[in-house]
């Protein structure tokens, strides 16, 4: 369970895997200390953007590049234009509202007054001291000026094409830019991975010359040369890795299961519905990948809602139909434990024995579950990470289910596959673009439920500014009073699970006296007790709580088809794939569900929560969606990428750049075995040290 949460998406991340993917001489592996200006405060804050070595620098790929915008003077200010201003600070104040830290300044120039505006910035707070010049560059708003870049003092320009990087609030841009300069000398000691015959023609630059174009770029077109050029060698180093990747699976061996038989048949009989088409052509898949004798290494895609349990259940009795054994692992206690609900009930039907294994068990009781499931008298076994801990003998495993495996780390998946060579079938509801996937999971095969059962209706979703968040829980109540039940998920805090923990509790309580004052308000969270969460979830999915109050421990699985109603608080602090993952609890049965996100006013949000905003309500298409998330973004941390084990691509740009991913492929069959490939190969396997990584 995730012990922190941030703002998804406008913030690094705090730890960003290893940059370069290619091997390089060791002038680049020096620390970044050993460039001019850098002490250990920066130090310190390279480091969280996970720049460490002056390879790194060089790899820091802008997410931008300002292009000249017109200078203005304040009277000539007008529309949403992008200006620049010369000003003089008259007065500066700041204030925080929430987590918002917000720096306001009066500026003048000759013409006029404005107040200028920047968000989480507050160590400019001293600096901004009347008197002071500064070139602001930004956009007209309802409440003055929001500034986007700036420069303090005399010596200031403000260049075309100048790189913005991804960055943290208390690293100027000025300093990365400063950085880079002085790193850029040694771009030259960067290797040509490409033997010249494969140089494709020229059309695309050497890579040192790429890595001074990204920094450097005289124009939009050579900026983006650069970049493609850099995707390309990224996409080699991953083709090469998968190719060999898949030859070491081959290499595997699983016992076939033979044909489908009665149990399986017994199953659809069964089921309180007919399996969708999307369902039927996934099962057939699966059905072909266990009939071989190499491993079943399938992924399963399909949105939340989309019925992947059922394809799961389906292909853990496959196993059990054979006389072997089943195994479903989920990354959550509350998960593995409402499969076990789903589950249990039908297998009881079947005859099919079914035990939950989760860490909370206590020693006897698990020792117990252990015995059964050693004995082959359980024929599938549900539960968290717990299930592969290696004291758990399985008498004959054919079948694993990882469920939202991107919750795993790959070592735990590793492990689940190595100990036995089952038949592993992987589901995933993080929409991951189909290039996305073909690229990252090229050793998996990919089955996708493209379309929800039939009777669904597409969840209605609307912003609703703070002030009216009132309205919102009068619709919420309407839903109640109905019969239907709701959610609202809490504000996401900083801080510890505790932190979190209390922050939840404390607002279930202040609802209970307050907008939900005559409902039944449960609240469930990560601290929980194990019997308290389940008697909390047990309640609500029984009909016996109204209302769920609830921290994003609700993001996956929870299945409870008569919510019908969901309220985010402060919705504009989530990820764009968090918030999806958050609406997928409602809209599970016939009923029109709602999702009221509750924001601040636009003007006060960042402009990529804006856009988060914006794609939630004009989309519930979870692969729509993770496409603009990727847009949103622009860079590093793609969704999904990291799943498989991979670095991230830092320079690929998964749509625009399909021709790259074709010609990598090509690149691949032909260079495998160049020595200079193969370290870099090595490195991103980790199989071999990564240099200046502590
Ligand atoms: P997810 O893909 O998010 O894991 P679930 O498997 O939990 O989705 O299914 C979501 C809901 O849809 C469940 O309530 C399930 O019973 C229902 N469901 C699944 N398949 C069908 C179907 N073919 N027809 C109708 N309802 C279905
Ligand atoms: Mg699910």
């Amino acid at each position: 369970m995730r012990a922190t949460v941030g703002f998804a998406g406008d913030e690094a991340p705090a730890s960003w895997p290893a940059t370069s993917s290619l091997p390089r001489p060791e002038v680049l592996d020096r620390p970044v200390g050993t460039l001019p200006g850098v002490g250990p405060a920066i130090r310190r804050r390279l480091a969280k953007l996970g720049l460490r070595t002056v390879g790194d620098v060089l790899a820091h790929r802008p997410r931008r590049y300002e292009s000249a915008a017109e200078e203005r003077t304040i009277a000539e200010l007008f529309g949403e234009d992008e200006a620049v201003l010369d000003v003089v600070v008259r007065r500066a104040a700041a204030r925080r509202r929430g987590r918002l830290h917000i720096l306001t300044a009066h500026v003048r120039d000759a013409t006029g007054e404005i107040r200028a505006t920047w968000f989480n910035q507050p160590w400019l707070e001293s600096k901004l001291v009347p008197g002071t010049r500064l070139r602001v560059r930004g956009k007209r708003n309802r409440f003055g000026f929001q500034v986007s870049s700036f420069d303090i003092g005399d010596a200031i320009e403000t260049a075309d094409f100048a790189p913005v990087y991804p960055s943290t609030a208390d690293l100027a841009q000025k300093t990365l830019r400063a950085l880079t300069e002085a790193a850029l000398p040694l771009a030259r000691a960067v290797g040509e991975p490409l033997p010249a015959r494969v140089r494709l023609g020229g059309t695309l630059p050497l890579r040192a010359d790429a890595v001074v174009s990204l920094h450097r770029p005289r124009s939009e077109e050579e900026a983006e040369d650069a970049r493609r050029r850099l995707a390309l060698d990224e996409l080699l180093t991953l083709q090469l890795a998968l190719r060999r990747r898949t030859v070491e699976r081959e290499a595997l061996v699983a016992e076939a299961l033979p044909q489908p038989g009665a149990l399986t048949g017994r199953y659809r009989d069964v089921l309180p519905f007919v399996l969708t088409d999307a369902q039927e052509s996934a099962i057939a898949e699966i059905d072909a990948d266990l009939g071989r004798t190499t491993p079943m290494q399938r992924l399963l895609q399909g949105d939340v809602g989309s019925g992947k349990t059922a394809v799961a259940l389906y292909t853990l009795l496959r196993a059990v139909e054979a006389g072997r054994q089943g195994a479903l692992m989920a990354p959550t206690e509350t998960l593995a434990e409402q499969h076990f609900l789903t589950i249990e009930g039908l297998c009881a039907e079947l005859g099919v024995r079914v035990a939950l294994l989760t860490s909370s068990l206590r020693a006897r009781e698990r020792r117990t579950v252990h015995q059964l499931v050693a004995s082959g008298d359980v024929g599938i076994a549900l539960g968290t990470h717990a299930l592969i801990q290696r004291e758990v003998e399985f008498a004959d495993l054919a079948v694993a289910v990882v469920d939202e495996q991107h919750r795993f780390g790959v070592e735990q998946r590793a492990a689940l596959a190595e100990a036995r060579s089952p038949h592993v079938l992987h589901m995933t509801a993080t929409p991951i673009p189909r290039t996305l996937a073909l690229t990252v999971y090229g050793d998996l095969a990919v089955s996708e439920i493209a379309a929800p059962p039939a009777d669904r209706k597409p969840i209605v979703t609307a912003r609703v500014t703070e002030e009216r968040s009132a309205e919102a829980y009068t619709r919420l109540r309407r839903h109640l009073d109905e019969g239907r039940q709701a959610y609202v998920v809490c504000p996401l805090v900083e801080g510890s699970e505790t932190t979190i923990a209390h922050a939840a509790e404390d607002e279930a309580a202040r609802l209970r006296t307050g907008e939900l004052r005559d409902y039944r308000v449960g609240c469930v969270h990560g601290r929980l007790k194990t019997a308290d969460r389940r008697a909390a979830m047990a309640a609500f999915t029984a009909g016996e709580l109204d209302v769920l109050v609830a921290t994003t421990v609700i993001e996956v699985g929870v299945d409870v088809p008569n919510a019908t109603i969901m309220i985010v608080q402060e919705a504009d602090r989530f990820g764009l794939a968090q918030l999806h993952q958050l609406r997928g609890r409602v809209g599970r049965g016939a009923e029109q569900s709602y999702c009221l996100l509750i924001s601040r006013h636009r003007d006060e949000v960042s402009e990529p929560a804006n856009e988060r905003l914006e794609a939630m309500v004009a989309t519930t298409d979870g692969f729509e969606l993770a496409e603009r998330d990727l847009e949103i973004r622009g860079e590093g941390q793609l969704v999904g990428a990291r799943q498989s084990g991979l670095t991230d691509l830092r320079f690929t740009r998964l749509r625009a750049d399909r021709d790259l991913l074709e010609r990598a492929k090509e690149l691949a069959a032909e260079l495998e075995g160049e020595p200079i490939l193969e370290a870099a190969v090595a490195r991103l396997l980790g199989e071999a040290e990564h240099v200046g990584e502590s």
